[in-house]
């Protein structure tokens, strides 16, 4: 086989990439190690900033999103019982969407069933080579026959745990990693938003996301420590301890239903610097993760995909490399922004285990700065909104 950019992995990076490369007419193939049914049971991000919204639209997905998908204007802060309401469209002229990441990724499945052939699933010993030579290629392992597909760059889109960044040598790789001293517990359930905006809330309990899909879809996290065990947290637990983290009046109005999902994700900032080595290009958590706090892992992979799709675009239209060359140095000047952005709303809402009464006043001056100061207010929505590309 032959094509011009080989995709390695069919989550919400990959798939965006090749469908965008579609409408410019340049040919990739995508390898995906799971099943499309599998990718599509992963419940993970919900809240699209402008960009990923306007890469959907470019990709020509935008209809059944622009139907479906719901519109917010500002998010609630909520410390201590007080809340603080930050009007993103006053603040920024700008919203953010809420439409989840399993839709985002259904369009893109059912969008590349128009071409048999462009996103292969359940391909094993997926493995990229000579990618510092002109002459790269990917070979893998489908229905039990070892195949090979020739190309002219390769895009590892493969996520954390993917085979592409461990293909930089160790001597030209940096990582750069914060893990952090507690998890997010998460589930989903069948009841009505507590609040039609997100609530963001930090307590003396700690932390707590009132999140939603839909008007009868709500996502709901709890700050907890990772010793934890999900099967330690019955539903009538999660539902107390989300509501002794809100403000009184919220937690009186809560709707509760037992949980269709529950889980524990760990939280952890990373960066592996460079994201292009010789004719491989790291995209999305390949190259970078963040914890979820201010939902920037989904918008931040949608960054990437913009600047490697249209330094891909620039080579094979304008037959100029600069962009291609310049790719790891853009995306990371982005990711960096976003990744302090992601520890800074992390830092600020949490309880850490070893915090000092001395920490704590901060992070309630830095609660009583944001409530008083527009200015303070208009840095946060800014960033949540979404940088501009
Ligand atoms: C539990 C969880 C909850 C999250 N919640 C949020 C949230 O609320 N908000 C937010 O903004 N972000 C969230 N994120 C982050 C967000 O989901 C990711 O940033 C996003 O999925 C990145 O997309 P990606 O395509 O780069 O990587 P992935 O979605 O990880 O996709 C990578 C794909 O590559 C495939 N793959 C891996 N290895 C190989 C291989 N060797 N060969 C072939 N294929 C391979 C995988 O099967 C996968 O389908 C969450 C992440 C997790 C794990």
């Amino acid at each position: 086989m032959r094509t011009q950019v080989a995709i390695i992995g069919g989550g919400p990076s990959g798939l965006l990439l090749s469908q965008l490369l579609r409408t410019k007419g340049i040919a990739s193939v995508v390898l995906e190690r799971r099943s499309r049914d599998y990718v599509l049971s992963r419940i993970r991000a919900g809240i699209l900033e402008r960009g990923m919204v306007g890469l959907m639209r470019q990709a020509g997905l935008g209809e059944r999103m622009d139907k479906e998908c719901y519109v917010h204007d500002g998010t609630l802060i909520a410390f201590d019982g007080e809340e603080i309401p930050i009007d993103f469209k006053a603040l920024t002229g700008h919203s953010v969407t809420v439409y989840g990441q399993t839709e985002v990724t259904r369009d893109l499945y059912d969008a590349a069933e128009a071409d048999p052939g462009r996103v292969l699933t359940e391909c094993d010993e997926v493995m990229p080579h000579d990618l510092d030579s002109d002459k790269p290629y990917v070979t893998f392992v489908k229905d039990g026959q070892t195949q090979r597909i020739d190309c002219d760059y390769v895009a590892g889109c493969d996520g954390f745990h993917g085979i592409s960044r461990q293909m930089i040598p160790a001597e030209k790789r940096r990582e750069y990693e914060k893990t952090y001293p507690f998890g997010w517990l998460g589930i989903l359930s069948e009841t009505p938003p507590v609040h039609e905006e997100l609530i963001y809330a930090t307590s003396q309990r700690g932390f707590a996301l009132c999140s939603m899909r839909n008007e009868n879809l709500s996502r709901y996290f709890v700050q907890c420590p990772m010793t934890e065990k999900v099967e330690e947290w019955s539903d009538d637990r999660f539902w107390d301890e989300l509501r002794r983290r809100l403000p009184a009046h919220h937690a009186e109005a809560m709707v509760t239903g037992p949980s269709i999902e529950k889980g524990i994700a760990p939280l952890r900032s990373f960066v592996c610097e460079p994201m292009r080595w010789g004719r491989l290009f790291l995209c999305g958590d390949a190259a970078h993760i963040v914890p979820p706090t201010g939902a920037k892992g989904l918008n931040t992979a949608a960054s990437d995909i913009h600047y490697l799709f249209n330094a891909l675009v620039q080579f094979y239209e304008e037959a100029d490399a600069d962009g291609l060359e310049r790719y790891s140095e853009t995306a990371l000047t982005r990711v960096w922004k976003a990744e302090r952005f992601s520890w800074w709303m992390t830092t600020q809402l949490h309880r850490f285990p070893d915090q000092t009464d001395f920490d704590l006043r901060i992070q309630r001056a830095e609660m009583e700065f944001l409530r008083d100061s527009e200015a303070a207010q208009k840095v946060l929505a800014e960033n949540y909104v979404g940088l501009p590309y």
